[in-house]
């Protein structure tokens, strides 16, 4: 039982983007901060089985698939292109690493303490710390739920954590897998699902709705899905899954209504669950909701007083830079009383090739809510950047309230479209019409000029198309 009591101002229970940018931005404010991690990594899902280790297998299989097919188009020639798959992935883990280690020395400029282990609570304001059968207990005046999430799965599929299983497997087979299944067409299966094809898997993509990116504008999803296929991804989409099983040397997919499917490798992207279990919370009389998120009002409290919960583990999209943004509003609030995140512009993006990026509302959603709007569309084969990278497919879309011309949202598909997003980000943050970007000096070539003449193709003035 516990043997030492240690008292903060705030403990942060998980270590991810929405924890420690929670511990940092709190200990920046003059609070004593302690950060509870279960793994000996910092970073959580996003650095150690997220964000991070697929970016960097997509930068690398993206430099795999440019030097097999498009370098001699640029008058680069090579010899015989050959993978070297355990650099590829050692190149992933010395990142990862890096950057968990970065975490580390900011924990220690801002005293905050690191504590290792698993956090639960015992009451209000009194948490258990409990690492290999030691356990020690720890209080707060306020105490922030920042555990994340973990991979869902489906009724009928054996997940075997080797074979049969989630991005996290996905992210280190030891080889290429010769088929390869991805149940769902979200970002994190079009992702993974793109760096195995690109290092030279056959890749089906099983998706139970009739679209792939469910959450994304239809329009550019669509235009996404055929630039996918033309790369080698397979797409069946409108297929129900009904269970999936290792069957001697390969996996089978069963589908309703359909063939089973065959596979060496068979990755789960399905969606994430909420990490509430073996927190406690029963213990201060918290329950999650239906869908196992922990519900919280506006300032990220919970109905307990002091205890409050931020990113995966609530509602709403389940994103890093969502997380940070709450835990920075979250531990303001507490300290300032002030603090707020804007929901209406939180960018989203799908880092396939080319990349797909969204900020604030689609076409579809402004059609149900039945608000008014007008439309323009630039297409990046107009674009000379785009046309000097040889990447000149996909488009830029502002939609644009028809009254005030107020930019309602922007959707992009097209080379590095996760960085373009940020001006229109920006620009829906400040409240900007699309009158405001189109009469914003964009320097040339630059793929942002799509972006301009976007703005423009809303007031029917584009100049180059
Ligand atoms: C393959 C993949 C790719 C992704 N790519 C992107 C992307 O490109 N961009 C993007 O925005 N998002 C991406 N995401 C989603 C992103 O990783 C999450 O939205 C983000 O990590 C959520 O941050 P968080 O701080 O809420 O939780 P997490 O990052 O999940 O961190 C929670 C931490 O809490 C710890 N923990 C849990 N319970 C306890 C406990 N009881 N005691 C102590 N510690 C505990 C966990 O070990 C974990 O480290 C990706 C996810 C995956 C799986």
């Amino acid at each position: 039982m516990p043997n030492s009591t240690q008292h903060f101002d705030l403990l942060v229970i998980g270590a991810g983007p929405g924890g420690y940018t929670a511990a940092i931005r709190a200990a920046q404010l003059g609070l004593s901060v302690g950060c509870i991690e279960k793994e000996p990594a910092l970073g959580g899902t996003c650095l150690r089985i997220g964000c991070i280790p697929s970016k960097a297998l997509l930068e690398s299989s993206e430099l795999y698939w440019e030097a097999k097919q498009s370098l001699a188009a640029h008058g680069v020639r090579l010899g015989q292109v050959d993978l070297d798959l355990p650099t590829m992935l050692g190149r992933k883990e010395q990142i990862v690493q890096g950057l968990a280690r970065g975490i580390g020395e900011l924990f220690k400029k801002h005293k905050i303490a690191r504590l290792e282990g698993l956090a639960s609570f015992i009451a209000p304001g009194r948490l258990r710390l409990s690492r290999t059968g030691e356990e020690t207990e720890l209080s707060a005046d306020h105490i922030l739920i920042a555990t994340g999430s973990r991979s869902r799965s489906l009724p009928g599929v054996e997940l075997d954590s080797d074979r049969i299983g989630t991005s996290t497997e996905a992210l280190s087979y030891g080889a290429v897998p010769k088929r390869m299944v991805v149940i769902g067409a979200g970002a994190i299966g079009l992702e993974l699902g793109s760096v195995w094809r690109r290092l030279g898997a056959k890749v089906t993509v099983l998706e139970y709705f009739d679209r792939i990116l469910p959450e994304m504008d239809a329009g550019i999803a669509a235009e996404a899905q055929k630039i996918l296929a033309k790369q080698g991804l397979e797409f069946r989409l409108g297929t129900r899954v009904l269970g999936a099983r290792v069957a001697g040397d390969h996996c089978v997919v069963e589908c309703a209504d359909a063939a089973p499917v065959e596979a060496d490798r068979v990755l789960v992207a399905v969606g994430r669950a909420p990490n509430t279990e073996g927190l406690g919370l029963e213990a201060i009389g918290l329950k999650p909701n239906d869908r196992d998120q922990i519900e919280v009002n506006e300032h990220f409290e919970t109905s307990v007083p002091g205890v409050y919960a931020i990113g995966d583990v609530i509602r709403g999209p389940m994103l890093a830079h969502k997380a940070e943004e709450e835990g920075v509003a979250c531990v303001e609030r507490i300290v300032t009383g002030y603090g707020h995140v804007n929901y209406d512009c939180i960018p989203n993006v799908v880092y396939t090739q080319p990349e797909i990026a969204s900020v604030g509302r689609t076409e579809e959603q402004l059609k149900q809510q039945g608000i008014k709007y007008r439309k323009g569309v630039f297409q990046f084969r107009a674009n000379s950047r785009a046309r000097a990278a040889g990447h000149s497919e996909g488009q830029v879309k502002m939609l644009a309230d028809a009254e005030t011309d107020r930019i309602l949202g922007v959707h992009i598909l097209g080379l590095h479209a996760g960085e373009l997003i940020a001006e229109a980000a920006a620009a829906m943050s400040f409240g900007a019409s699309s009158e405001d970007v189109a009469r914003t000096c964009h320097a040339h070539p630059t793929l942002a000029e799509a972006i301009k003449e976007a703005a423009l193709a809303v007031d029917g003035r584009t100049i180059n198309s």
